[in-house]
């Protein structure tokens, strides 16, 4: 068989399983729950894929936040309130968009429904929109799930996202307490749930000096990144950036 002829042959073929797939299975999109027209290409649909818009400039250099005007943007660093209130141990944040809508459906359905699959694309839309976050970052660490917690789910979600960012991967970090899930803890406790909870590995040495881009797939008010900056900065990395496929957005005026 040619190229030309192979590559028809293998159209040909996902066309079909796809008409299969829909009349047998007809499985639906894990966003919007409509059926797939093309179940091969993955669970959720291009319509939904769209959808996710980025968060609406001016960010905060800081943590990501939309910034109510452009006000600051002249300051070499345009921080929100917050940021220049409080110094914190991450150096910058970005996330994909806001947790809601197809976005929110998606991380939901790579978490607790083991759609490992949608970890790829998500990434894609991660590395798409952190461009200028990702710029000189030696090395990527995902915000390590508690070895109890890895078997029951089976995976680390945030793993898988760090595996598709283009950037090596260094298992630095490792959690020693199981703690709460954050999401099951009102916002004024979730610092206090998380502090001491992460420690340090052997691998976390060639870090020394580096930038690292930490990896979650939500943020929500931030504890975790923070510890987890904090434990990675007392272990001598230089900065610490963090990308997240989804930010709970705070408005601040
Ligand atoms: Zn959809
Ligand atoms: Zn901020």
């Amino acid at each position: 068989m040619g190229d030309a002829q192979a590559l028809r042959f293998g159209v040909a073929c996902a066309r079909l399983c796809d008409a299969l797939l829909a009349v047998v299975l007809a499985p639906a999109c894990a966003a919007c729950n409509e059926p797939l027209d093309h179940p091969t290409r993955g669970p959720v649909c291009p319509t939904c894929w769209r959808s996710i818009l980025p968060l609406t400039p001016p960010l905060c250099d800081g943590c990501g936040d939309p910034l109510p005007t452009w006000r600051t943007i002249s300051m070499p660093l345009a921080l929100c309130a917050r940021c220049r209130r409080t110094r914190r141990h991450v150096d910058r944040s970005r996330a994909i968009g806001a947790y809601e809508g197809a976005l929110r459906s998606i991380v939901h359905a790579l978490k607790y429904d083991g759609r490992r699959s949608l970890a790829g694309p998500l990434a894609a839309l991660m590395r798409d929109r952190a461009r200028d976050l990702l710029e000189g970052v030696d090395a990527a660490v995902a915000v390590p799930l508690h070895p109890s917690r890895r078997r029951e789910r089976g995976f680390n979600q945030a793993a898988d996202l760090a595996r598709g960012l283009r950037v090596p991967v260094c298992r630095a970090l490792r959690r020693i307490r199981a703690t709460s899930a954050q999401s099951s803890l009102p916002a004024g406790r979730r610092h206090g749930n998380v502090r001491g909870a992460f420690r340090l590995t052997r691998t976390a040495r060639r870090l020394i000096g580096k930038t690292v881009v930490l990896v979650d797939d939500v943020c929500t008010t931030g504890a975790t990144l923070e510890a987890c900056a904090r434990t990675l900065k007392e272990g001598g990395v230089a900065q610490v950036r963090a990308l997240t496929a989804a930010r709970v957005v705070t408005r601040q005026h």
